[in-house]
């Protein structure tokens, strides 16, 4: 029994381009994500740099107005000529002169109070700002914690500072006792305090000075913006110093996004059209490859190794499906007399002549190779033997009548057909060697005719 020789199956598994398309983009997409998340980290963090550095410039810009206002102040507590002025004497003019003058128009306090808390009050002078501010017992009371405060500090002038609410004002208050020149002590029962109004003119003046935006008092902190509460020396919450902390990153991260957004969608966009150019070529190289491989070049029919490709495939199917498939072995006479005579060119126009001649008498559905050099077969599926022996013997005759016709010279040549049909359990190797046989009985007998294997009927009685 004939064995067919096992071909091994050349299988390659190809990353489809489709695919490297849709990964490449998903990798640029997840980069463009991680490249701006960065960035909005990176800016993010920045942002919390300039809040904690405008904090510390608000604390600085605190300081450095309340050290400056407590140094003022102790200008006068610690002047003799003031304490005897203001709280001895009760002078207005010497007031007048030194603290209102002074005081009050040349460093924008708004008033200035003078106590000896036995007398209570000796001195009250306002700016036109804060002619509301009265010497009552809430005043009074705000103050005692004040006074109560610089009692208990051992700092050589005593001098402290706070909040207070006075009507509907917040001011900004800096007071200490007067100080005896000659002991360097704090003269008992006395109090020396200026105050500033904290009005929008003023917020705004600091807000520019120290660049502080948007400093305002507020009753709440709200969002986005950064602030200190404000109490009174008594504990009263008397508001919020609010200020809002610039944020970089939200004059750049649009633009930003908008730039990398841009710029990886015009990167996915080239990498696709280079890629999916990439893919056409190699498409139409493939395509090139395959017909190359499937096809003869000369005769542009199947080629050896893919009519038995074709052929073992019609064979499976056709044996499960228990229907006929037929085979014709075609080997054109004397061939090698036609190239020696009329060279090898009219030789190949021979095999391409005989091809066309096959083609006009077989169906669509029958299938033609070129199996050797001047060797063709055909495959014909449903058909029977006897059938298959017919249409071998018109493509025979019909090659008879039509020669090939070079320059008005003719060449004739012939052909010997051997036919076998598939049995139930034959390999399609079996098969072409089946007619292969009846060829060489073909040749034997003469050429130019047709063989079946086996012999039918009427030709068997012939031999
Ligand atoms: P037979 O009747 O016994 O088949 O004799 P033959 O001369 O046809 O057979 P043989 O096998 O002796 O010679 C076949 C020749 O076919 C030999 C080879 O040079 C020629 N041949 C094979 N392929 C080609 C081809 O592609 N073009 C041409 N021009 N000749 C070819
Ligand atoms: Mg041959
Ligand atoms: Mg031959």
């Amino acid at each position: 029994m004939f064995r067919p020789r096992t071909e091994s199956q050349l299988t390659k598994t190809f990353v489809s381009t489709k695919s490297v398309i849709t990964l490449v983009s998903l990798l640029f997409l997840l980069t463009a994500i991680a490249v701006q998340g960065c960035l909005y980290y990176f800016l993010t963090s920045l942002d919390k740099q300039a809040a904690i550095e405008l904090t510390q410039r608000v604390s600085l810009a605190n300081r450095i107005e309340s050290d400056h206002k407590q140094q003022l102040l102790s200008e006068y507590s610690y002047w003799d000529d003031s304490y005897e002025n203001l709280v001895l004497f009760q002078s207005e003019e010497w007031a007048d002169f030194n603290i209102k003058g002074y005081v009050i128009a040349n460093h924008e306090f708004d008033f200035v109070i003078a106590i000896k808390q036995s007398d209570n009050l000796v001195y009250l002078e306002t700016s036109d700002k804060a002619k509301d501010v009265v010497y009552d017992e809430d005043v009074k009371s705000e103050l005692s914690f004040l006074i109560d405060e610089s009692d208990r500090l051992d700092t050589q002038t005593q001098t402290t500072t706070g909040y207070v609410r006075i009507k509907d004002s917040v001011y900004f208050v800096v007071g200490g006792p007067f100080i005896d020149e000659s002991s360097i002590s704090a003269r008992a029962g006395t109090y020396l305090l200026f105050g500033r109004r904290w009005d929008d003119a003023y917020l705004a003046n600091i807000s520019s000075r120290y660049q502080i935006p948007d400093l305002k008092i507020g009753d709440s902190l709200k969002g986005g913006a950064f602030g200190e509460p404000m109490r009174s020396p008594s504990g009263q919450h008397l508001g919020v110093l609010t200020w809002t902390a610039p944020r970089p990153s939200q004059e750049v991260l649009p633009s930003i996004v908008v730039l990398t957004t841009i710029f990886f969608f015009v990167a996915i966009a080239i990498t696709r059209l280079v890629l999916k150019k990439d893919m056409a070529d190699r498409n139409l190289y493939e395509h090139q490859l395959y017909l190359e491989a499937t096809y003869d070049s000369l005769t542009n029919i199947y080629n050896r190794r893919h009519f038995f490709e074709e052929g073992r495939q019609l064979l499976h199917s056709h044996q499960q499906r228990h229907r006929f498939v037929s085979v014709i072995v075609f080997d054109i006479d004397h061939f090698k007399q036609i190239n020696d005579s009329h060279g090898h060119r009219i030789g190949d126009s021979a095999l391409r002549h005989f091809v066309n001649i096959t083609s006009m008498g077989i169906r669509e559905s029958d299938i033609l190779g070129r199996i050797g050099g001047e060797e063709f077969a055909i495959l014909l599926p449903d058909t029977s033997c006897q059938a298959a022996f017919e249409i071998a013997e018109r493509i025979r005759l019909l090659l008879v009548k039509q020669p090939l016709l070079v320059n008005q010279a003719t060449v004739s040549f012939t052909v010997s057909g051997g036919v076998a049909a598939m049995d139930s359990h034959d390999y399609f190797e079996s098969l072409i060697e089946h007619a292969d046989q009846a060829l060489y009985r073909a040749k034997a007998h003469g050429r130019n005719q047709i063989q079946s294997y086996p012999l039918l009927k009427d030709e068997a009685s012939a031999v």
